[in-house]
């Protein structure tokens, strides 16, 4: 298990991804819907990993959220970074990571495929999550 750390553009808010897998295998899926194709999106996830997003100033930290209202999009306030998603699900959640905001954005050599997952509902979509998304957790820095 290896750890991929990134983050957005001010340091207020940073990710770190542990997983197994190579980055030069992941294929980082290219979401076709409005938000995602307007940020370029290009997500990786791990089931067997974790995801931790890190908040510097949670004030300072957009938790967006449209479309079926059950995921927050992770954005910066401050520089304007989309850095990744995380959708809360029972008692845990799942999340995915951009591969360009990572340190190591360069390893991520598979080109984007695009995805559209415009037909799913609530239910089909937190199931395909559970399985293709990474544990995730969003944690506070104390001040
Ligand atoms: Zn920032």
């Amino acid at each position: 298990m290896k750890t991929y750390n990134g983050g957005c553009h001010c340091g207020n808010l940073r990710v770190a991804f542990a997983t197994a897998l190579s980055p030069e295998e992941m294929e980082p899926r290219a979401c076709q819907c409005d938000f995602c194709r307007k940020h370029a999106t290009g997500a990786v996830s791990d089931p067997e990993g974790t995801l931790t997003f890190i908040l510097q100033a949670p004030d300072q930290v957009h938790r967006y959220r449209f479309g079926l209202g059950i995921t927050e999009f992770v954005i910066c306030r401050n520089c304007g970074v989309y850095v990744g998603a995380h959708m809360p699900d029972g008692d845990g959640a799942y999340g995915n990571v951009m591969a360009h905001v990572l340190d190591d954005h360069a390893l991520f050599t598979q080109p984007t495929v695009p995805v559209i997952r415009s037909g799913e509902d609530e239910e089909g979509r937190r199931a395909r999550r559970r399985k293709a998304w990474t544990p995730s957790t969003l944690v506070t820095m104390p001040e």
